[in-house]
């Protein structure tokens, strides 16, 4: 509480200066707030000046003091009038004439009068400025009544929102159950109409057996009747005739008779009509499993399209009876533009396709959706809530790398391939979106459900479970272990469901012996960048924009604290939907803040997290022309490296010790420390082994590896006691 009219001005000023240090150009810079008040005491009050709404501000905060018998000064009221020149007056006097608040002065109404003029005119002028005051405050109040009562109504609305939220819930639970009960239902009568049939066979070998006695019988028959007779007496039925009792005391004669009688009038031969009562009876031999099986088992035929022995345009195709299924359709980055879906995706487009399910947004495995919507605009995709949010980014991108790659591949003379799709495709595509929550089970065709599981590897990975009666497929996707300590997301959780599946199939990307546990490469990451950077050098992280770019930020901001991080690129904008994604959640990443930056135009220090990945486009090839010749430079490449990248180039370049490497074209001289570090999202050899350990299928098919690799794993898994299937159709 300022106890003069000096005191009071050196809060408004210090106002000014915590407004001034917390805007965008000053905000974050390590500035001394006392040496900075001292220094700027001028321009503050001149910002004061400028600042409408700060002076409104600062009336109310201050307004108890501003009228207060101590505090009162008419420079003070002038320098937070509403009225801008008034202000501008009185901070260029405040600001040029130190001593100002010291005597008393006139407001700025009276300061052009002549000071000579006594007594009533002042007097006046003060009673203005007292009334002044009274209505400013006055108006303050209103406004703060007023934002009192939007805050009420604000919160009103709120309570009003979770109230609807928590009915909504209660409906889909409501729902839930329902549905839950007449799937039980549903089974019910099933199983009623199975007994009912058995039933129809049952009265069919009933009226055979009435219809066409055994031989054998017939002298038993003719004891009964002889039993019959003899016990008449004590029966006490009348018999007139033997062939009257006969009549009335043998059912099976009677119905012979009567349905032989029916036969005959219809024109029906009896032998013809016994003939079908045998087939209702007792169907055909080799007409009985398929029937049996079908109540219960139904066939699943799985067929890789791409990414199967090799890594890109992940496809597969689900077929039960009629209904058909994709998981997955990705992209082929290395070929060219009008061979980049997966390579045997012609096989499903012979058909309809009720839908696709996603397992991740990696472009090789969802990167040609839009293509399939395009031609069919009715399939759903199926991905989860954090899949479906990465899409729409991750195509739009894609749209971008069409554009720029459209030679690539292409022979010279040739003319450019056509991109796949362009923005409005995506636009379809994206609203063909579903998203699907882990662990729901979904009714894709009759009787055939899915069911999406955490897999790990980037945010939103799923796997998924096919069921169909009881035949169950599980594809895992790309997936990661929670031993792998990945700071963005769990590792991969397999659900009761999957347990025990007909058939497993697991990715394979890392399924090689050896290699170093991750966390001693996460370790070795975090050395070298610490000491490149404290030795005064800048580091380069080449990194895929969607997953890598993240762990690797997230990483230098749990590991080095103090190191400034930019991120540029398309990581940018996925980093942002990994903020959004797990805002509020049990694990909410936060990856800007504190040292962690978007890059800005004419940054040039700490460490540089940039796509792509291998060096193959996008900001890093800027970035590392202008690192590489830098001997206290380090260039950190963080993953997989295609053979033929530039990337996969500079490190053999690099482990030759050779001077220059070219990137795109241009000779680069290699000064710079460049290294290696598998900061996998992939499990490795032990994490793979122990999924198949776990879902115990009857069999395992290996996709998304190398083919040597694959066999050498099989044989491994094999030796396990498990069963491994060829990468091709299978059958349940
Ligand atoms: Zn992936």
């Amino acid at each position: 509480m300022a106890a003069s009219p000096g005191q009071l001005l050196i809060a408004l000023v210090s106002e000014a200066a915590d407004a001034a240090l917390c805007s965008s150009t000053l905000a974050g810079r390590n500035i001394d707030r006392t040496a900075f008040i001292a220094r700027n005491r001028t321009a503050l009050l001149t910002i004061i000046a400028s600042q409408p709404a700060l002076r409104a501000q600062l009336a109310v905060k201050y307004a108890d003091q501003l009228i207060s018998a101590q505090c009162r000064h008419a420079l003070l009221d002038d320098l937070l009038s509403s009225d801008a020149e008034t202000s501008a007056a009185a901070a260029k006097r405040l600001g040029t004439d130190p001593a100002a608040l010291t005597r008393p002065i006139a407001p700025s109404s009276d300061l052009a009068l002549p000071p000579q003029q006594p007594g009533p005119t002042r007097a006046d002028g003060e009673a203005r400025r007292a009334s002044q005051l009274m209505r400013r405050l006055e108006h303050a109040r209103a406004r703060r009544d007023q934002a009192r009562g939007q805050l009420e109504y604000t919160r009103r609305e709120l309570r009003e929102l979770k109230a609807e939220r928590e009915a909504a819930l209660s409906d889909r639970d409501e729902a839930l159950t329902n549905a839950e009960a007449l799937r039980a239902q549903l089974a019910a009568e099933r199983a009623r109409s199975a007994a009912l049939a058995a039933d129809l066979g049952h009265a069919a070998a009933v009226l055979v057996a009435a219809l066409r006695p055994s031989p054998a019988l017939e002298p038993e028959r003719d004891i009964r009747e002889l039993d019959r007779q003899d016990s008449t007496a004590t029966t006490g039925v009348a018999i007139e005739s033997d062939s009257a009792a006969t009549v009335a005391l043998s059912p099976p004669w009677d119905a012979e008779n009567l349905v032989t009688e029916a036969l005959a009038r219809a024109g029906l031969d009896v032998n013809a009509f016994l003939a079908v009562l045998d087939a209702i009876a007792a169907p055909p031999a080799q007409a009985e499993p398929p029937t049996a099986m079908s109540a219960h088992r139904r066939e699943i035929t799985i067929t890789p399209l791409g990414g199967g022995t090799d890594i890109g345009g992940s496809c597969l195709l689900v077929e039960v009876g009629e209904a058909r299924i994709l998981v997955d359709c990705g992209t082929r980055p290395k070929q060219r533009l009008s061979r980049i879906g997966p390579p045997d995706l012609d096989i499903a487009l012979t058909g309809d396709i009720d839908a696709v399910v996603v397992t991740h947004a990696h472009n090789d495995h969802a990167g040609y959706i839009p293509v399939l919507v395009a031609r069919y605009p009715f399939m759903d995709v199926l991905a989860t809530v954090d899949t479906a949010a990465l899409l729409p980014t991750m195509w739009n991108d894609s749209v971008k790398v069409f554009e720029r790659t459209a030679h690539e591949h292409v022979e010279a003379g040739e003319p450019a391939d056509n991109p796949p799709y362009r923005t409005s495709q995506v636009l379809a595509a994206v609203d063909r979106i579903r998203p699907v929550a882990l662990g729901r089970v979904i009714e894709i065709a009759d009787g055939i459900t899915v069911e999406l599981f955490p897999a790990g590897h980037i945010l939103g990975a799923a796997g998924v479970v096919v069921t169909a009666g009881t035949s169950t497929v599980t594809v895992t996707g790309d997936v990661s272990t929670p031993s792998q300590n990945q700071a963005s997301v769990s590792g991969l959780v397999v659900p009761d469901v999957a347990r025990g599946s007909d058939l497993l199939i697991i990715e394979s990307t890392y399924c090689r012996k050896g290699g170093s546990p991750r966390t001693r490469e996460v370790e070795r990451f975090i050395d070298t960048v610490r000491e490149t950077v404290n030795a005064g050098g800048r580091v380069l992280v080449p990194a895929f924009a969607l997953g890598r770019a993240q762990e690797v930020i997230l990483t230098l901001r749990n590991e080095l604290p103090g190191i400034p991080v930019l991120v540029d690129g398309l990581a940018k904008e996925v980093s942002r939907i990994y903020e959004q994604q797990t805002a509020g959640s049990d694990n909410p990443l936060t990856i800007f803040g504190d040292e962690i930056r978007e890059v800005a135009p004419g940054t040039r220090r700490g460490v540089i997290v940039t796509t792509s990945g291998m060096l193959t486009g996008g900001p890093a090839i800027t970035w590392a022309r202008w690192l590489l010749p830098d001997p206290k430079a380090a260039l950190l490449v963080s993953g997989y490296q295609d053979e033929e990248s530039a990337g996969a180039e500079l490190l053999a370049l690099a482990d030759n010790q050779a001077p220059t490497f070219s990137l795109e074209g241009e000779p680069i001289e290699v000064r710079a420390f460049v290294a290696k570090f598998a900061l996998s999202a992939h499990a490795d050899r032990l994490g793979l082994a122990s999924i198949v350990g776990d879902v115990r299928p009857d069999q395992v098919m290996l996709v998304h590896g190398l083919a040597s690799a694959q066999r050498e794993f099989a044989d491994h898994l094999r030796r396990r006691g498990h069963t491994v299937a060829r990468t091709a159709r299978w059958t349940t």
